[in-house]
């Protein structure tokens, strides 16, 4: 059975005392989470080490929002695997659609952050999706393929999660409808070599649309932003269909 990934991304939010307060709030919620889910939080790099020391003992995963491909060297502003594990962090977010949009991330790079990710132990979640123009002009399918045929080189599929994220959906409250999102998550399924690569859906999830959403059969989790900053919100979101 794929493993079912919760995942919070909380993108440029959260100072240290911000991020602290949240955990205050949010660890009480998973004293009911089921088992069969594994709950990532993707933090500010200024917040990794806090959550490190804070999550010890606890079943919260860390997770980072990128990682840069060589292991040291003159990259002002980037970060490196070694730098990441060292601080604990199991998951990175690779391909975003904001990084694709406001930092020139390529292919090319996204493919290359994808490897440096599984080299250092951590598992890369891929994000792929579709603008709001692809969509009403009938390119979803040729440019998400697109996006995983050239993302994917010669990675991994033993280590890896794939979110797809339709960017007109992204922090914008128009969901994919759940059906939607799950013919197109069966798609990229078809797709990859590896079945049981865990794919997430991810714009615009909260806790009122959770369960319809993880009620899908190929949805195998979900990456949420806006809903990941208040514990009380995640704290439902995780322990959907409960
Ligand atoms: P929202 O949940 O705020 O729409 O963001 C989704 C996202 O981009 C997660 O990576």
């Amino acid at each position: 059975m794929r493993k079912k990934v919760i995942a919070g991304n909380w993108k440029m939010y959260k100072t240290q005392a911000e991020a602290q307060e949240f955990l205050q709030g949010f660890l009480k919620h998973l004293t009911e989470t089921p088992d069969d889910r594994e709950v990532v939080l993707c933090v500010p790099y200024t917040d990794l080490w806090l959550l490190s020391k804070n999550l010890h003992g606890s079943r919260i995963r860390l997770g980072a929002q990128n990682i840069h491909w060589a292991a040291e060297g003159a990259y002002t502003g980037e970060i490196s695997g070694p730098m990441l594990a060292e601080a604990g962090v199991r998951y990175v977010v690779v391909g975003h659609s904001e990084r694709r949009q406001y930092f020139g991330e390529t292919d090319d790079t996204v493919n290359l952050r994808l490897k440096a990710a599984q080299e250092f132990g951590i598992t890369p979640i891929l994000c792929v999706g579709e603008t709001k123009q692809q969509r009403s002009t009938g390119q979803t399918e040729p440019f998400i393929f697109n996006q995983l045929e050239n993302d994917l080189v010669d990675v991994d599929q033993s280590n890896l999660v794939i979110a797809y994220e339709p960017i007109w959906a992204i922090g914008t409250g128009d969901t994919c409808e759940p059906d939607e999102a799950n013919r197109v998550i069966g798609l990229i399924r078809e797709q990859i070599d590896n079945p049981d690569v865990p794919i997430q859906y991810g714009g615009s999830v909260k806790p009122d649309n959770i369960d319809v959403i993880m009620a899908q059969p190929e949805i195998d989790g979900v990456l949420v932003g806006g809903a990941s900053l208040t514990p009380d919100s995640f704290g439902r979101i995780v322990n959907f269909g409960l």
